[in-house]
Parts: C-alpha cells; structure tokens; sequence
C-alpha cells in the first residue's frame, strides 16, 4: 500500500494526552468514495488523487490510520437542552491528529461515523448517509457565505448498512476539519475532572491555539475572545437564517467554528419561533433564541475558568463579578456584529446610527414576520428595488402601504449611488440558499446512489452570491406543500 504524507503534528495528543482515550476507528465493510473535497484538500496540503484512490478510501473509511495520526476519542462533559452531562465524549468520532494549512493555520482532521469508542454508551458508533452529506451540503455552504464552519474533506459509504428510528439506512463516514474539536462542553469536563495544572494547561492550550492575541495568564481576556467569536458568529448566522438545532455546550466551540450539524436549515419565511427539530419540544433551540442560548451556554464556560480567576477567596466576588461583566458584554459585541451585517445587507452607510439601523432592520423583520416573506429572497430583491424596479416586493405583501412607508424611509437613509450600493449588497445577500427542499431532493437521490444532485447544488452553494442562468429553480422558495411541518431530524 503506497501512502502519502499526511504532514500530522500533533498537539492535542502531545500536551492534552489525558483528555480522551487513544482509540483506532473501527474499519467496515466495503468502502466506496462519495466526495472529495478537492480544494479543502489543497488548502490541507493533501493530494486529493490519493484521497480518492482505493488506498486513500480505505483512510478515509477508517480501514487503515494514516502514517503520522494518533486517532482518538476526546472526552467531555455537556449541558444538553439545559440538564448537565457529566459525560459525554466522542461516541462516533475519532480525532486523527493535526495538520498546518497553506496559510499556516492548525486544522484537526477527525472520522465521524467511524465506530465505537469508550464514549459510545448505546450507540452504535455509526453515522448514517443522508446526514453526512447534509453535513457535507450545509457547511460548504455556510462556509461560502463567509461564515466560520467545521469542513467536510471526504465522505464514504460504508457498505453496512445501520438501524436508524425509520428502519435500516446506509452508513457513511465524513472526514472533518476543525480549527479545533475543543467545545464548552471540553472546558466543562476540565472543571470538574482535571487537576489544577491540567486546568491551566488546558486554558493555555485555548489561547494559544485560538486566541493568541490574549496574554498568558489572561483568563478573563481568554473568556472575552471566546466571547467575541461567539458572537460574531452567531451574529452571521441570523444574517443568513441559519438555525443551528441544537446548541447543546458540547455544540459550541472554542474557536467560534460552527460545529455539528445535526438538525440544522436555513430559514425560509423569516420567522424568530422557527425550529426543525423533531426533539425540541420546547424551542429552546428556535431560531430567535440563539443569541440568548449562545450567551447562556457562554456563562457555563466562564464558570470553567472561576478557579483559574479566584486563588484567592477574598477577591472572589470581585472575580465572579468581572467575569459577569464578560458575558454580559455578549450582549454588546453581538449587537455590534448584527448592525454591521444589517447595515451591509441593506445598502445602508457606514455613518448611519446604530438606533437608525436597528430601526430600518427590526420594521423590516417585523414585515417579513407578518407577510411570511422568505429572508433569502426579500433580501436580495432590495437590490433590484435599488436597480428600479420599485414594486419588486410591494407586489408579494398583503400590506403594500406599510412596506412602501418603510421602503421610503430605507431609500431616504441610501447615501451612495445606487447601482454600486445594488452590487455591494448583491457580495453579501446571497442568491442561492441551501433550502430545504433542495436538500432533501439531493439527500433522496444520493440515497438510490445518485450524487449528481448533491454535486450539482454544491456546485450552485459554492458560489452564493453570484447569479447564473439557468439556476432560477435554487433560487426559490420551497413550494407551500413542501414547508409545512418539516422537520431535519
Ligand atoms: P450530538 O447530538 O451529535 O452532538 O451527539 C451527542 C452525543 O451523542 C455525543 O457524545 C456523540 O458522540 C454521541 N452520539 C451521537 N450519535 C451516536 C452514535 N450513533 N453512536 C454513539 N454515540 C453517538
Ligand atoms: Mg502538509
Ligand atoms: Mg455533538
């Protein structure tokens, strides 16, 4: 068997060794190659010709451990629909190890779906085709939008076929790269598990790792970076009408990557109570909520780092306060992020005031809220309001007077020439969605063996923004019979 450099470095097993459990992925039976992802793999500095050859197949299955990896299970705790795990850990998954990429960045290459480990509890350690390539689908095009994501460098078919609520289904194993796999849910575990200087090293390892900029020894710098990644992150995913599903701790990364998509999509009609999760009962998890929960699950990480904070029992109070400060400050920095990405999608000038913009884009929401308009679409269509044709959306709303009031008022605050305000806001509200209904149509022929139209709508995500002929159908909303009710897990 001829290999290829994989270039592995790894830190986590080096410094973190007792975070997890070496563990090889269990091989299967006969595994075919789904996709490459040929310019992930160049950026990875791997040769996406091997990666697709029997050899690099058989890797990518698990059925051998390339040269170089140190595969396996991390551990961690987790607060899941708000009730603390005290022990969750890769049940499915198998860090290999670390690579540099071409810009210098460390990238963890783990297995999902690659069999049981320590962690597995029931499980079987499996993951099934139609989620991995809806993993595939969603973060390509989260990643296209600009938006921090995890990646997917290879999927496989595993040959087994695995026993799933509906019946049997085939299974599949994806590749995936991380800034890193360390979660809240890992800072959790640390507290309650790890000695004092592993508390330390752990906290060191975040900051270097991920937020270099914070000094050593800055704890409370370090909760402000995660913090700050946060909420930039989430402020993009409401720009967009990405709903995460669930944003369990174990969910939520350090780094400030969109991590682990499971019951994920992308809103349609804007809707702040919109939730496709079949287990969310409650909505805790809907749409409008996840700022809050992103801020709440936030806190939980702050209360990993109060021992590093407070040696001293005399200056704890003043310690829990400063960190209090810190999460609340979310608050702050997720408006920051969400008025900035407002004011672009909506044409607006830099100089406009924040309460003006908050304005314009809440009487917005509030529109597409009450006329059930899809997020994707309204948006894009402003631009062409810009371009001169006035009644674009005054002609799809019930209430044509309300939204010709605010279109009035959204064109008096348009300072720059508008064909170069319609082409700015086109780099930023995309065209092409992954909608639902597309998903599900890819997801249903790749399940006969049929990739062509999960390559062709990756195609499309991979370049959002700009308009092609020809693809007006992914450009549309669902059709009504299709929205009601759906539900991605
Ligand atoms: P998730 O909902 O994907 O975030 O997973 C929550 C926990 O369940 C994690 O510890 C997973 O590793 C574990 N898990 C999910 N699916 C499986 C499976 N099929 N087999 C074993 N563990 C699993
Ligand atoms: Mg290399
Ligand atoms: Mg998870």
């Amino acid at each position: 068997m001829h290999g290829m450099d994989w270039g592995f470095d790894n830190t986590f097993a080096r410094e973190l060794d007792w975070l997890g459990a070496p563990i090889d992925p269990v091989p299967v039976a006969a595994p075919t190659l789904l996709t490459v992802n040929d310019s992930l793999a160049l950026e990875l500095g791997l040769d996406p010709h091997w990666l697709a050859s029997t050899d690099g197949v058989a890797h990518l299955a698990g059925n051998a451990v390339p040269e170089g990896a140190q595969p396996r299970a991390q551990a961690y705790a987790g607060h899941q629909f708000g009730q603390f795990s005290p022990l969750l850990g890769d049940g499915r998954a198998h860090l290999l190890g670390e690579v540099v990429d071409a810009h210098g960045a460390r990238r963890d290459l783990g297995l999902k779906g690659s069999g049981r480990t320590p962690f597995s509890r029931g499980g079987d350690g499996r993951a099934a085709l139609g989620p991995v390539l809806r993993e595939l689908i969603v973060s390509e095009a989260m990643h296209a939008l600009g938006i921090p994501t995890t990646r997917v460098l290879a999927a496989v078919a595993t040959g087994e076929q695995i026993l799933r609520a509906d019946g049997p289904t085939p299974g599949a194993v994806l590749t995936r790269v991380a800034a890193s796999h360390l979660r809240v849910g890992t800072a959790e575990l640390v507290r309650m598990r790890a000695s004092d200087a592993q508390q330390l090293a752990f906290a060191d390892y975040v900051r270097r790792r991920h937020h270099p900029q914070v000094a050593e020894g800055d704890h409370l710098g370090l909760i402000d970076a995660v913090v700050e990644a946060q909420a930039a992150l989430i402020a993009r995913w409401m720009s967009v009408g990405f709903i995460h599903g669930v944003m369990n701790t174990d969910n939520m990364t350090l780094s400030g990557e969109t991590i682990d998509y499971g019951p994920c999509a992308f809103l349609e009609a804007h809707d702040p109570n919109a939730v496709f999760s079949s287990i969310d009962t409650m909505g805790r998890y809907r749409f409008g909520a996840q700022p809050s929960i992103a801020q709440w699950n936030l806190a939980r990480y702050a209360e990993t780092l109060l021992p590093l904070l407070a040696p001293d029992p005399s200056t704890e109070s003043d310690l829990i306060e400063a960190a209090t400060e810190r999460i609340r400050a979310f608050e702050t920095r997720f408006r920051g992020h969400w008025l900035r990405l407002h004011r672009g999608k909506l044409g607006l000038p830099d100089a406009l005031s924040d309460s003006a913009t908050a304005a314009l884009t809440d009487d917005l929401l509030a529109i597409m809220i009450a006329e059930r308009l899809d997020h994707t679409h309204t948006f894009r269509l402003l631009a062409t309001v810009l371009r001169g044709a006035d009644r674009a959306v005054a002609d799809l709303v019930d209430d044509s007077v309300r939204w010709l009031d605010w279109q009035s008022r959204w064109l008096a605050d348009i300072t720059t020439d508008p064909q170069s305000t319609a082409d700015a806001m086109d780099r930023v509200n995309p065209a092409y969605l992954a909608r639902n209904h597309l998903v599900e149509e890819a997801l249903a022929a790749a399940a006969t063996g049929d990739l062509a139209p999960t390559e062709a709508l990756l195609d499309v995500l991979r370049d959002p923004f700009t308009v092609r002929p020809g693809l007006d159908r992914y450009a549309a909303p669902a059709p009504a019979s299709f929205t009601a009710a759906y539900v991605t897990f």
